[in-house]
């Protein structure tokens, strides 16, 4: 994909309320290009009345819209063609998501646009595959369960991955029948505005899919309170989930589905297979979308002997990265979202130096060519369990090394005290690796290997305080939908 001038791209701004752009008086958030720091749009803060008119226009569409009620095969047909006009529009939705987030335009047309179109044709995929069950019961009865949407689903997404992580919400929900109003991260607010409108091309009715813009104390709070929410579902860092939580028990008791943070363990054995493979998983699981994913593998953990030679090789790998802007299209390494957060990356590892930590490779700001904030691969050894950048999620591209000289110690180091979203495991010795997965506090393991495949099917999700439920997989299909218990007595 080609550079693109950022000044060029068409902006919408607004909320998208029962299929149209809404804009607003009162509050506005200003939106800076994370590449280059420029504020380039506005969006309106919607306050309770404007989230009270989202969801009651949700309700009204889901009761009266017939998306509920539809033949699954026809809500499917629609997803699928949801999904046609998702790939159909990367071009622009490419550019969209590049310009106002830290995906480079190479990644965000290659892969975040057909990842959302294919996470949207999964979920309609399922629409017609799962209505409930006809249980055992004795001769003189019929026992049943109905699955049924919820109503109104209230999502709330980050900023990291704004389409991909929005459809992971949203697709599940419409496919079980629900309908959706949607909070974006106020740092990144356009994609998926123009995700909503493509929705509504596509057949879907107006009201079922609805965008809200604001800021998490007030538009996201005011969502999650709403009475005719029914139920919660959060992409977000563990502290924010954890207030959403306590929301929803004060609110009604609303189920919540939440994704959070994640402080994931790469365990390398000294007899892991291809040692320059394993490198580059290892490089490019801390510096892809530079360390601001969820899963990234920030804490490698090596046996001794292999140590020197693994270090070498990936501080090698991160020497190749490029900053640059997100619409240069040699871009490899991605800015860092705003200039507080690259602070934070330079504290963190300040810090950890400071209370006695090595500093193998990066530690610096790194120039992107822009104003934008840019921040150097960094490797930290020398590190301790109690070391901040090990306890801690960065959410930058910083790895922390430690070593270890048996299999115990590597398992004992890998528990994170709070975290349990992802870990990797490289070794030769299948009974090993299966020993990790068992014995792993993590929601998924990889062997030999980092990170997802196109397989929708394997869910995702956190142990411990890196979330509750999952994304992705029948899970996420099943958590849109409520059981109905149904006992009929066949002698009346
Ligand atoms: P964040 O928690 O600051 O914000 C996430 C969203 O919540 C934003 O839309 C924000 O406006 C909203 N929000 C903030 N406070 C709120 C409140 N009190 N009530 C309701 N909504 C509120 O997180 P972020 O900085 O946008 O994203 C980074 C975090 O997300 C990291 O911790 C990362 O690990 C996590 N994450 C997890 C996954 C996963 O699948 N587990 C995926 C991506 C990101």
């Amino acid at each position: 994909m080609d550079s693109f001038n950022p000044n060029d791209v068409e902006i919408r701004s607004g909320h998208y309320i029962g299929g149209e752009y809404v804009e607003a008086d009162g509050r506005r958030i200003e939106v800076a290009r994370p590449s280059d720091g420029v504020v380039y749009a506005s969006v309106p803060l919607a306050d309770a009345g404007m989230v009270d008119r989202a969801v009651e226009n949700a309700w009204q569409a889901f009761r009266h819209s017939g998306w509920a009620r539809m033949a699954p095969r026809e809500r499917a047909k629609i997803l699928r063609r949801f999904a046609e006009l998702v790939e159909a529009d990367a071009p622009a939705l490419g550019r969209l998501e590049a310009l106002g987030s830290t995906r480079p335009i190479a990644q965000a047309t290659g892969w975040d646009v057909p990842f959302t179109a294919e996470g949207i044709r999964f979920y309609a995929e399922f629409a017609d595959k799962l209505g409930g069950d006809v249980t055992a019961t004795d001769h003189d009865h019929l026992g049943m369960t109905i699955a049924e949407p919820y109503g109104v689903i209230g999502a709330i997404a980050p900023w990291n991955f704004p389409l991909v992580m929005a459809s992971w919400k949203i697709a599940p929900a419409l496919a079980a029948g629900n309908a959706v109003v949607l909070k974006p991260s106020e740092m990144t607010p356009f994609s998926v505005l123009r995700l909503a409108e493509l929705a509504v091309q596509a057949g879907v009715p107006a009201g079922i899919f609805n965008v809200i813009q604001g800021d998490g104390r007030v538009t996201g709070e005011e969502l999650v309170r709403h009475p005719k929410i029914s139920k919660v579902t959060f992409t977000g860092s563990t502290r924010t989930g954890a207030a959403i939580m306590a929301a929803c028990a004060n609110s009604g008791t609303k189920p919540v589905t939440l994704e959070l943070g994640g402080k994931s363990p790469q365990i390398v054995f000294a007899d892991a297979p291809r040692l320059d493979d394993v490198a580059r998983r290892i490089a490019g699981s801390i510096t892809g979308n530079a360390g601001q994913v969820c899963v990234a593998g920030s804490r490698l953990l090596v046996e001794r002997s292999l140590a020197e030679p693994l270090a070498e090789r990936i501080g090698k790998l991160f020497a190749e990265l490029k900053p640059g802007a997100t619409w240069a299209a040699g871009t490899t390494l991605s800015p860092i979202i705003s200039a507080p957060q690259a602070a934070r990356i330079e504290g963190i590892v300040g810090r950890t130096l400071e209370a006695g930590a090595t500093l193998r490779f990066g530690g610096a700001r790194a120039d992107g060519g822009t104003d934008g904030a840019f921040y150097t691969p960094t490797l930290l050894a020398d590190v301790t369990a109690g070391s901040e950048a090990v306890r801690e999620e960065v959410f930058g591209p910083v790895l922390t090394l430690q070593t270890f000289d048996t299999e115990e110690e590597a398992l004992a180091l890998a528990q994170h005290p709070d975290y349990g979203l992802a870990a990797g495991v490289h070794t030769a010795d299948l009974g090993r690796a299966l020993r990790f997965v068992r014995g792993l506090e993590a929601g998924t393991v990889w062997v030999n290997r980092y990170g997802r495949t196109s397989d929708f099917m394997i869910p995702t999700g956190g142990y411990k305080r890196s979330g509750i439920g999952k994304d992705l997989g029948r899970q996420a299909y099943e958590a849109n939908l409520r059981f109905k218990s149904v006992l009929i007595d066949l002698r009346a």
